[in-house]
């Protein structure tokens, strides 16, 4: 055996973040792999949602029609998938994202919904679990007010679909609560460093 292959035997290095949209995980993924507090190896995620004005195919998604997705559904291509509630579409982890990440010895950094968090947790226990949080309801809403660009109706579906990933957030290791994007980072570096 080579010792590539004999590194892919052990449970890869796994670091999962999710949160409701409007929690700021955004900007916290991208700071992360920024400042790469450890070595950090953003996974590309698979999704038949089309793409929006400023996205790239193969840089921010695998951007798949249905049948190419199930394909590889068939084919065990995913480590997890799952139709996010909120969008209608369909999200999924290659395995390949994270082999990828396992060669060079670094975190696979999957930013994926809390279904898709919990079968990655069932086949990987000791991934790295964090659960992003806003610091209150009242907070969440006001952010998703201000932005100005959803009406009523998706405000609403996006409270409920918010209490709803909310209720998974005990099933994650670590809740950060985002009230202060240096302060949440400081605290999200510092876990990382000591599980390191
Ligand atoms: P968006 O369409 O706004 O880019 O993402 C919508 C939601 O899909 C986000 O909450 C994100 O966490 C989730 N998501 C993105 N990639 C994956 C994935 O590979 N698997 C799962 N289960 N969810 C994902």
């Amino acid at each position: 055996m080579t010792e590539s292959e004999g590194s892919l035997q052990e449970e890869p290095k796994i670091l999962i973040l999710s949160g409701p949209s409007g929690s700021g995980k955004t900007t916290i993924v991208n700071e992360l792999m920024n400042r790469q507090p450890v070595h950090l190896v953003k996974s590309i995620s698979a999704t038949t949602r089309p793409p929006r004005e400023h996205e790239v195919d193969k840089a921010d998604y695998y951007f798949l029609d249905r049948d190419t997705f199930d394909q590889k559904l068939e084919q065990e291509e995913f480590l997890e998938h799952a139709e996010v509630f909120q969008t209608g579409y369909i999200y999924g982890t290659l395995r390949t994202e994270v082999d990828r990440a396992a060669r060079q010895n670094a975190w696979a950094f999957l930013e994926i919904d809390v279904e898709g968090a919990m079968k990655v947790m069932e086949r990987y226990p000791h991934s790295l679990t964090i659960f992003l949080k806003t610091p209150s309801e009242d907070v969440y809403e006001q952010r998703l007010r201000n932005r100005g660009t959803e009406n009523e109706e998706t405000i609403q579906r996006r409270l409920a679909t918010a209490r709803r990933e909310l209720s998974f957030a005990d099933q994650y290791r670590h809740r950060v609560i985002n009230d202060d994007l240096e302060r949440a980072l400081d605290e999200i570096t510092q876990i990382l460093v000591a599980q390191e």
